[in-house]
């Protein structure tokens, strides 16, 4: 007898050892994708709210694109990346830095919070801080800009989000989530397809709801409402959700 249970431990014991091989390969894989980042998705628009400035007004100095909206919205990274600078500036405020895989560089300033830091990876469409008008902002607002390789203090490198983000007028609305226009500008530099059967991220199209998408996904429509920081049901088609 006590030989037989002798004998049912050890195998319990095997058992556990094999299946805790099994998790721990699957923890590293998930880590190491996680870490991986994904070349040149479309982007999408960092926030919600109203154009309020385009790029290369005031002579030339403005060197980013204004959204206006409301205090405390949600920030969001416009591509995977990695966030080369988070801190306090006199004239940007809180501002985030984030370097992406396509090799550009992104600026979100005047933000009322940041939740990244230095060194950090973010996922498209993580929110990233919350708008506000620190530093040298009249309104509540998010100036955004896009240099290639990397800022430096005379914006050499600057150029028009709009080219990456798609054009969008002084008064237009933009919503955050959703894919930039302009594929091309961004194809030149990198392939944009990994949206395509990304199985984290989904993109609406014409007659899907959140319940549809949900059940798609197998996840609940509350959780892609908290994932994507969704205060009602309303999508849009192109919009890009995070479904995981
Ligand atoms: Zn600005």
């Amino acid at each position: 007898m006590l030989d037989y249970i002798k004998r049912f431990l050890i195998a319990i014991i095997m058992a556990l050892c094999v299946s805790l091989l099994f998790i721990g390969a699957k923890h590293s894989e998930a880590a190491a994708l996680s870490e991986k980042p994904t070349l040149g998705k479309t982007w999408i628009w960092p926030a919600e709210g109203v154009i309020s400035d385009t790029y290369g007004t005031r002579q030339g100095r403005h060197k980013g694109i204004d959204i206006a909206g409301k205090w405390d919205s949600p920030i969001l990274a416009v591509e995977d990346g990695v966030v080369v600078k988070s801190y306090y500036s006199d004239t940007y405020g809180n501002v985030i830095f984030i370097k992406h895989p396509s090799q550009f560089v992104t600026v979100y300033a005047h933000l009322n919070k940041r939740f990244v830091k230095q060194g950090q990876f973010v996922k498209q469409g993580e929110m990233i801080g919350k708008m506000g008008k620190t530093g040298q902002a009249t309104g509540t607002h998010l100036h955004f800009e896009t240099h290639l390789q990397e800022w430096r203090y005379d914006k050499k490198f600057a150029m028009d989000p709009e080219s990456l983000l798609g054009k969008a007028s002084v008064g237009e609305a933009v919503q955050m989530g959703i894919a930039g226009g302009a594929r091309d500008a961004l194809a030149v530099n990198s392939p944009y397809d990994h949206m395509k059967g990304s199985e984290d991220q989904y993109v609406v199209k014409q007659g899907d709801t959140l319940y549809s998408i949900a059940r798609k996904r197998n996840i609940s429509v509350e959780t892609i409402k908290r994932l994507n920081h969704l205060t009602s049901d309303m999508i849009k088609p192109n919009q890009i959700l995070n479904v995981r």
